[in-house]
C-alpha cells in the first residue's frame, strides 16, 4: 500500500483537543438539572474530561466497554461524550423517557457496567438498576451539596468527588479509526430496540460533514443550542460539530418549554438550534402568546418527522428564522439529508423557494442515496416515482450491535421511509412504510394530509392515520389537536381539505382528541393510534 500522506486514525479526542488549542476561550453554558446557570470553556472542558478519563481508567473497564448515562444536555453530559470515546470505551446514552423495562433490557443487552445519570433521574435508577446484574457503579451526575440524602440503592457515586481525586493529566491513545465510542438504540416501536455502534472514524466524519454550509453550516462565530437531546443519536452529533468549528455551545439542560429555551437563547445569543418539530411547536406558541422575539437566532434545523410546511412558513414570515428541513436516522448518525437552496433557486420567488425546502432535502456529501422498487429496481429522480428510500455512506450502520444478521440489501441501508427523488436530488418522504395508506390499490401520504391540515389557523397538531375499511381495504382518519379556544367542526377541517389533495386522498373522517400519543423521541405514536382507532370506520 502506498504511504504517501500521514496515517492520523479520526479519534474523538482530536475534536476536544482542537477545540481547547485553537478555541479554548469558547464557552459552553449549561443550565443544570439543580437549576441554575453554568459557564465553562472548551479548554477547561477539556481539563475536566481528563480528569474524567482518569477517573474512569480507575474502574477498570476494558477496551469498548460500554458506559451508560440517564442525561440531560449539560456540561458533565459533554464530557462523558468525551472523556468515554477519548480513552476508548462507549458512551451508551439511553433516553429515560422509554419505560423502565425497556431501559433494563438495553443496559443488559449492552453490558454495562458502569451508568452515570442526573440526580432527578434516581427514582426512574431505583426501579431499573435491580435488573441490571452487571451493574455494579452507579453515579450521580452532581457535587456533593446535591447528592440525593438517601436512596434505596446501596452505593450512589458522586461524579464531582469522582473529578476532584483525579489528576488533570491524561494522554489520549491513539485508538484504531474502527474502534467504537457512542451507542445509540433506536426508538422502534415493534420488538426489542437494536442498537447502532458509532466508530470513532464515523463520528469524525459526520462531524466533518453536518459542520457543511450546505449542510448545517456551523461556524466558530455561532452560538449552537442542540435542543434536541444527546440521548437522541447523540444530539445529531452537534456536540461533536461544535466542537470541530469551535462554536459556543449552550446546553438547555432539562427545561425544554417555550419560556426557557427562550430565556436562554436570548441570553447566550443563540444563533443556531436544532430540534424535533413538537419542541419547535411548543416555542412558536409561546413567542405567539407572550409576543417575543428573536434578538439572535437565525436558522434552526427541524428532523425526526416530517416537519409541516406551515411552521417553516411561520418561523420564517413571523420572526425571521430560517427553519432547515434536515432527516436523519440513527443508523445514519443521523445526518442524511438536508434541505438548502442551490444557488439556482435564489432569484426565484419566495413561494417557489419554499416548495424546494419543505423537502427532506439534498442528500449530505457522504451519503448516497436511491429509491426502489418492491423488486428492487432503482426509480427514476423525477418527483414522481415514490418508492423505499435506501442509503450508504461511512456514517450508516452496516450491521445492528450483537445482531446476527446485517439489516444490508445489496450494500444499502434500506431505511423503511418511503420517498420520492427529484431531478435536482431533492429527497422527499412521502411516509414511513408501514404508515402509508393502500386504498383501493392508491396509495396516500399522511405526511402530505398532515401538512395541508397544520396549515389550517384551528389546528395545533395533525396526524392521519390508516383505517380498515370495509371496500377500500383502508382508508385515512384524520386526527387533531386544536389550539386552545379554537372552534372547528368535522366540516370545517374537510372543506378546508378540499382542492388541496386528491379527491381520493380526503379523509373518511375527522376526530378531534385533547393530545396525541408520542413516543420516546418526540414523533406521533402512530402504531397506538392505529390500534385506538382500529374499528372507527367499522364498528362491529
Ligand atoms: P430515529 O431513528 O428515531 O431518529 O427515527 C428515524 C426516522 O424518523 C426516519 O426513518 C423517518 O421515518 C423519520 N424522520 C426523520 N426525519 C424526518 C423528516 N425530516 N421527515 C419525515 N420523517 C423523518
Amino acid at each position: 500500500m502506498h504511504k504517501s500522506m500521514m496515517q492520523m486514525p479520526l479519534n474523538v479526542s482530536a475534536l476536544i483537543q482542537h477545540a481547547d488549542r485553537h478555541h479554548g476561550n469558547t464557552e459552553i453554558v449549561s443550565r443544570r438539572v439543580e437549576g441554575d446557570v453554568h459557564r465553562t470553556t472548551w479548554r477547561e472542558l477539556h481539563t475536566r474530561t481528563r480528569q474524567l478519563a482518569n477517573a474512569l481508567t480507575t474502574l477498570g473497564l476494558e477496551p469498548g466497554e460500554r458506559v451508560a448515562t440517564l442525561a440531560w444536555n449539560t456540561h458533565r453530559h459533554l464530557e462523558l461524550y468525551y472523556a468515554v470515546g477519548g480513552c476508548g470505551k462507549v458512551v451508551h446514552t439511553i433516553n429515560p423517557r422509554l419505560l423502565p423495562e425497556q431501559i433494563a433490557w438495553m443496559l443488559n443487552h449492552s453490558d454495562a457496567r458502569v451508568l452515570f445519570f442526573d440526580a432527578n433521574f434516581l427514582p426512574l435508577v431505583e426501579v431499573v438498576a435491580p435488573h441490571c446484574e452487571r451493574l455494579d457503579h452507579l453515579v450521580v451526575m452532581t457535587d456533593r451539596t446535591h447528592m440525593p440524602s438517601s436512596s434505596k440503592l446501596p452505593t450512589l457515586a458522586c461524579y464531582e468527588e469522582m473529578m476532584d481525586t483525579a489528576s488533570t493529566q491524561f494522554d489520549w491513545p491513539e485508538l484504531d479509526e474502527n474502534a467504537p465510542c457512542g451507542l445509540c438504540y433506536t426508538s422502534g416501536t415493534t420488538g426489542n430496540p437494536k442498537g447502532a455502534l458509532y466508530s470513532q472514524r464515523s463520528t469524525v466524519l459526520h462531524a466533518y460533514a453536518s459542520a457543511l454550509p450546505d449542510a448545517l453550516c456551523i461556524s466558530s462565530r455561532d452560538v449552537v443550542m442542540p435542543v434536541v437531546p444527546m440521548f437522541h443519536v447523540n444530539a445529531w452529533g452537534l456536540p461533536y460539530s461544535a466542537a470541530l468549528a469551535g462554536a459556543k455551545l449552550v446546553l438547555p439542560g432539562p427545561a425544554l418549554d417555550g419560556k426557557s429555551l427562550h430565556t436562554l437563547m436570548e441570553q447566550e445569543c443563540v444563533t443556531f438550534s436544532a430540534g424535533v418539530p413538537t419542541i419547535w411547536q411548543g416555542l412558536l406558541h409561546y413567542m405567539n402568546t407572550e409576543g417575543a422575539r428573536f434578538a439572535s437566532l437565525r436558522r434552526t434545523v427541524v428532523g425526526g418527522s416530517a416537519c409541516p410546511p406551515a411552521m417553516i412558513r411561520a418561523f420564517d414570515e413571523q420572526y425571521g428564522v430560517e427553519l432547515i428541513h434536515a432527516w436523519g436516522m440513527t443508523e445514519l448518525s443521523p445526518l442524511g439529508a438536508v434541505g438548502r437552496l442551490k444557488s439556482k433557486h435564489l432569484g426565484l420567488h419566495k413561494d417557489v423557494q419554499r416548495k424546494v425546502l419543505e423537502k427532506q432535502g439534498h442528500a449530505i456529501f457522504g451519503i448516497d442515496m436511491k429509491i426502489v422498487d418492491e423488486a428492487g429496481a432503482e426509480l427514476p429522480w423525477d418527483g414522481k416515482a415514490f418508492g423505499e428510500l435506501m442509503v450508504r455512506g461511512p456514517w450508516v450502520i452496516s450491521e445492528y450491535f450483537k445482531h446476527p444478521s446485517s439489516p444490508l440489501r445489496d450494500g444499502w441501508f434500506p431505511t423503511g421511509d418511503v420517498a420520492t427523488i427529484d431531478a435536482d436530488g431533492y429527497m422527499q418522504i412521502t411516509d414511513r412504510a408501514k404508515d402509508l395508506i393502500k386504498s383501493g390499490g392508491e396509495w396516500i401520504s399522511s405526511i402530505e394530509l398532515e401538512n395541508e391540515a397544520c396549515a389550517h389557523a384551528a389546528v395545533s397538531m395533525a396526524a392521519v392515520i390508516g383505517v380498515p375499511h370495509p371496500k377500500w381495504d383502508e382508508r385515512p382518519v384524520l386526527l387533531v389537536v386544536k389550539k386552545p379556544g379554537a372552534d372547528l367542526t368535522r366540516e370545517d377541517m374537510l372543506d378546508f381539505l378540499q382542492g388541496k389533495v386528491a379527491k381520493y386522498c380526503i379523509p373518511d373522517d375527522v376526530i378531534f382528541a385533547d393530545s396525541l400519543p408520542m413516543t420516546a423521541t418526540g414523533k406521533v405514536h402512530k402504531l397506538k393510534l392505529r390500534e385506538q382507532h382500529s374499528a372507527h370506520l367499522t364498528p362491529p
